[in-house]
């Protein structure tokens, strides 16, 4: 019979979601990662008969059968057998080396991925819990195993050159009779369970030591131990009626942007003895001490209990372990629990007990994540531009706390003195202090819960100088064009100074530079004035002298560049069409009349496009034809088109006449 209970998927992700850690796992999830269920992982570890105790009346109760399953005698029924399969089994021969290695090494390196890990030791006083743990010198356990492989990790991930900095500090403490004691500080009295906003579960008040190598973890860990031995000594087996939590975390910080920092936990627990007291008949304080023990274990089975089913409440705040064990259950953890067992007859009760137990766990589904943020030296160039709101006084008062998060040996000093070019960022100093301090707060409450989406102020770093150097060049840009506006305006100015008629004839959108280097405009109307010679001496005296307007065609052109005037004057003549009064060029005809007609070839090749060729052609068709009545029999002259002729007339008229080009406004 296979005694694990077969919970549906279904009820495993209600049970997760039921958690309280589980309510807040996405708040802490890293930027782009899910988290993915890891159950917890079961393993059973059989001890062998200790001092010989086997016996023809004491034969073992427990066989395993094979790597993963074992079968115990069931007591209702001696004919059959109760058979349970976990994630692993260790039989009596099974080392130490053989548990650490199977169950718990593997766990480890989710520490370097900043998630957290269990390791519970659980079963009957007797069973093998503290030997599995901690061992002896000649046969150590899980925890100095660990302990030396964990600090050998981080001595590699966080050697110089690599980019992530590690750290390790150790806590160790036992809750005895529902108190949490700190084992580093037994002065300290029992310590609060706390939860904090991102679903963590803390200990405030509770030591830290930081510890760099094995020989440093032994010189916190040996005396504390010893704390709690003494105890054992005087309450006779305090040992089995507590349990120890030896808790080390590993925090890491990025040495290069984007400056995350991770916290991974690992628990190591030595559970008190889950044997059932009510059997052993303690009276006074020993009852006392097992009610304690019971109500631990009793509500660590509800709460297992409740996880499995999928309940809406998980009862952790009903113990001081469940509440500390709640990111490791159901919560946060990748968790191992290991259940001892022992051989012997007399412990048959409490091993099916244990089994059954075991049996329950395995099906309870952890959600581990990686608890990640960004340091807060990453956020403090923004701070600096709040701290240029503050006064003096109030910039003294800031400096110190500032300091302290950027004094830290960690943190490399490039960022802060990168990051003070943020002139954009700096606009944030215009902001409320008290918005701002919201802002940086929500910032890194969104950054811990991987959100996707807008960021606030944590544009990544790449991203953030991509985004500067567009506003330099804007700006660079912008200078520039003020500049050539100046420099346009002084020119206009002093041209004003020069001739200050001239305003008059121009029109002040001329005036204007343009804000932009391309756009399209109508072209500005231009004026020409044309009179003849005489006129301007007679304009001069009569204010109604007659004027000549060169019109424009109404056609567009795209300005390409300030700097293009000069060019853009030249085009202008295409765009601009004559117009002369029918008197004036009456007169002009009859002067290129009399010029064909008596004119030598000379003569003619002193006429706008005539050369020496055309005026030989004119004077040859002259004798040939006689004297010309009209300007339009050129057309007869070969190699004179009508066109020709027309431009032919225009470009003569004027000089003929003894006509001037007059005032001609300056284009823009
Ligand atoms: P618990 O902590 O569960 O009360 P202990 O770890 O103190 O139990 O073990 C009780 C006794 O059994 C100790 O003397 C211990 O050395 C011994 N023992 C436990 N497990 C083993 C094992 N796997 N091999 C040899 N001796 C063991
Ligand atoms: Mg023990």
């Amino acid at each position: 019979m296979n005694a694990g209970p077969r919970a549906q998927p279904r009820r495993r992700e209600m049970a997760a979601a039921a958690s309280g850690a589980g309510r807040c796992r996405i708040s802490k999830v890293g930027v782009g990662r899910r988290p993915s269920p890891a159950r917890v992982r079961v393993a059973v570890r059989l001890r062998p008969f200790v001092d010989g105790t086997a016996g023809a009346n004491d034969s073992s109760c427990v066989r395993g059968l094979d790597s993963c399953s074992l079968e115990i005698a069931n007591w209702r029924n001696h004919q059959e057998t109760l058979r349970y399969q976990f994630d692993a089994f260790y039989g009596e021969r099974s080392s130490q080396q053989d548990i650490y290695a199977g169950s718990v090494q593997p766990i480890l390196k989710h520490l370097l991925e900043g998630q957290n890990a269990s390791v519970l030791a659980y079963g009957p006083t007797g069973a093998g819990k503290t030997h599995t743990m901690l061992g002896s010198p000649e046969q150590p356990g899980v925890i100095p195993r660990a302990l030396m492989d964990l600090l050998q990790l981080t001595r590699e991930e966080g050697a110089e050159g690599r980019p992530w900095c590690l750290s390790v500090t150790m806590s160790y403490l036992e809750i005895y009779q529902e108190k949490v004691l700190d084992l580093l500080d037994p002065a300290s009295g029992d310590l609060v369970i706390r939860e904090d906003c991102r679903g963590n579960i803390l200990i405030p008040g509770l030591m830290q030591k930081p510890i760099t190598s094995f020989a440093d973890f032994e010189r916190h860990f040996l005396p504390a131990s010893r704390n709690r031995t003494v105890g054992a000594t005087r309450l006779n087996q305090r040992s089995s009626r507590s349990h120890a939590v030896l808790l080390v975390k590993v925090d890491q910080r990025e040495r290069v942007a984007p400056f995350r920092q991770r916290e991974g936990k690992l628990y190591l627990i030595d559970l008190a003895g889950s044997e059932d007291n009510r059997r052993t008949g303690n009276k006074g304080l020993r009852l006392k001490e097992s009610g304690a023990i019971n109500a631990s274990l009793f509500v660590l089975g509800k709460v297992v209990d409740a996880l499995n089913q999928g309940l809406p409440r998980v009862p952790y705040r009903d113990s001081k372990l469940t509440r500390l064990l709640q990111d490791s259950l159901g919560g946060s953890a990748h968790s191992i629990l290991i259940a001892n067992i022992a051989p012997e007859r007399r412990f048959y009760l409490d091993t099916v007990s244990a089994l059954n137990f075991a049996a329950r766990s395995k099906e309870v589904i952890n959600q581990p994540f990686t608890n990640e943020s960004l340091q807060p030296h990453a956020l403090a160039p923004i701070k600096l531009s709040q701290k240029e709101l503050l006064g003096p006084s109030e910039t003294k008062r800031a400096r110190g706390h500032e300091e302290e998060e950027l004094g830290s040996p960690e943190s490399p000093a490039a960022p802060a003195s990168a990051d003070q070019k943020l002139s954009p960022l700096q606009k944030l100093s215009s902001m409320d202090p008290a918005m701002l301090e919201r802002l940086l707060s929500l910032e890194r409450l969104l950054g811990s819960q991987g959100s996707q989406g807008t960021p606030l102020l944590n544009t990544p770093r790449r991203e953030r100088m991509v985004l500067m150097k567009t506003v330099e060049e804007k700006d660079l840009e912008i200078e520039r064009l003020k500049m050539k506006q100046k420099e346009l305006e002084a020119k206009v100015l002093a041209q004003e100074a020069a001739d200050p008629k001239e305003k008059e004839n121009c029109s002040p959108t001329m005036l204007r530079p343009l804000a932009r280097r391309t756009v399209t405009v109508a072209k500005p109307l231009k004026k020409a004035v044309v009179m003849p010679l005489q006129l301007i001496q007679e304009q001069a005296a009569s204010p109604n002298a007659e004027i000549h307007i060169l019109k424009k065609r109404g056609r567009k052109r795209k300005l390409e560049s300030l700097d293009a005037s000069e060019q853009s004057e030249e085009n202008a003549e295409d765009c601009w069409e004559l117009q002369i009064s029918p008197e004036l060029l009456a007169r002009g005809r009859q002067k290129i009349l009399d010029l064909l007609n008596e004119g030598s070839a000379r003569d003619l090749c002193s006429l706008q496009r005539i050369g020496k060729k055309k005026a030989q052609l004119i004077v040859g068709w002259r004798e040939l034809h006689g004297p010309f009545s009209q300007v339009e029999d050129l057309e007869r002259v070969q190699g004179i088109s009508g066109k020709q002729l027309q431009s032919f007339v225009k470009a003569n008229i004027l000089g003929l006449l003894g006509l001037a080009a007059g005032q001609r406004s300056s284009p823009s």
